[in-house]
């Protein structure tokens, strides 16, 4: 049997409707899930539930061959026994502990010696080194992170568990913070379940992503499953971006990255190098439609396609164009009839190099 994480669980907090989570996925095709969400969806509850900090008053959870919960045979592993790591929203660092307290403090149970080897390897692997005797007040908000993120992995947890890792980052850091964390759980290679708001990070950090409502788990699906095969429609408004298609760059000219998707190219921001694999996400209210051939607009992209599905969604029209690959594009009824346009129509859709996102992978 493939190694597997399960989770079934169901929360209720007193006056408040109960948080369902259904989430199974197999650890050789995913090291990280995210759990995606609106704020109040209940993201942070299955997290705690899965680090044993919230007791589901239904439910199991199985993390490979262990058990960890399961109310109805009166399973409970304690937090300690389930070897996570665990990093909150707010760090919660220890403000009177040095930077090397903090991330030796979860290391009891190994000798001063190998602590202080732990330390050392923990401040090499985050980039900290001099910063041991700081305290976390005289750190940036990047630092902090990441001696956050040295505490929760220095006791090599079977499992790592990351709320909204880079919330509490200004803008600019967070940019430069989210792939530098990417490379860190690569060359970690440890399973985590990271939380987030953010379709970015999803898209950067998800293997697995597990899309969460209000209270309830709606979809888990390939990063690409999710996105561009939403399985109703509350799910595509939460993830908000209709294409998401695998591509490579071809060319880069000062954070202009020329991308190749199945034989057709597209121009989009991103400072990817040449080779690079990226996630190419589009949204389908920046793409413009025009009658085949027309190339009217301004835009960067204009790729020559033919309709292959036209869904009313209220007052707007979803257009799926075949381009070389799936593109979504949402324009009003009165264009859709403007243009003539039904499945087999060929049509010319437009965007600008800005509403092509490139998420490196
Ligand atoms: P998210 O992380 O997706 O923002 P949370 O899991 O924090 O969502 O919260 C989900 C719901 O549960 C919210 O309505 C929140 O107010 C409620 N909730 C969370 N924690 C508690 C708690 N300790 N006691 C009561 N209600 C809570
Ligand atoms: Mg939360």
């Amino acid at each position: 049997m493939a190694a597997e994480v399960a989770i079934d669980i169901t929360k209720t907090y007193p006056g408040r409707p109960p948080i369902h989570a259904a989430i199974r996925y197999a650890l050789d095709q995913a090291t990280s899930l995210v759990l995606f969400g609106p704020s109040g969806s209940g993201k942070t509850t299955v997290l705690r539930s899965i680090a044993g900090l919230e007791w589901p008053e239904r439910g199991t959870i199985r993390f490979i061959s262990r058990t960890w919960l399961d109310t109805s045979a009166r399973v409970r592993v304690s937090p300690q026994q389930r070897r996570i790591g665990y990093m909150p929203q707010d760090y919660a660092l220890f403000p009177n502990y040095t930077v090397a307290g903090n991330i030796g403090y979860g290391l009891a149970e190994l000798s001063p010696v190998e602590r202080t080897k732990r330390v050392a390897e923990m401040l090499t692997l985050f980039q900290l080194e001099g910063l041991e005797s700081a305290k976390p007040r005289e750190l940036s908000g990047g630092q902090q992170q990441r001696v956050a993120l040295a505490r929760a992995v220095a006791p090599r947890p079977q499992l790592l568990l990351l709320d909204e890792p880079l919330s509490a980052l200004d803008a600019p850091t967070r940019a430069q913070v989210r792939g530098d964390l990417r490379h860190v759980l690569t060359q970690l290679a440890l399973p985590s379940i990271i939380v987030t708001h953010d379709w970015t990070e999803a898209l950067t950090f998800g293997d697995v992503i597990a899309v969460m409502g209000t209270g309830n788990v709606l979809h888990v699906g390939s990063p690409q499953d999710v996105f561009s095969r939403p399985k109703n429609a509350e799910v595509a408004q939460i993830v908000g971006v209709e294409t998401v298609v695998e591509g490579s760059v071809s060319e880069q000219r000062n954070g202009l990255a020329t991308v190749r998707v199945n034989g057709t190219t597209l121009r989009g921001l991103g400072t990817d190098p040449v080779g690079a694999p990226v996630l190419v996400c589009i949204r389908a209210e920046d793409v413009v439609l025009e009658q085949a051939g027309s190339g009217m607009t301004s835009a960067r992209n204009h790729l020559v396609g033919t309709v292959t599905a036209v869904t009313p969604q209220g007052v707007m029209v979803q257009v799926t164009i075949d381009c070389g690959f799936p593109l979504a594009a949402l324009v009003t009824r009165g264009a859709l009839e403007e243009l003539a346009l039904r499945v087999g129509s060929p049509v010319t859709a437009a965007m600008k190099a800005g509403a092509v996102h490139l998420i490196s992978r």
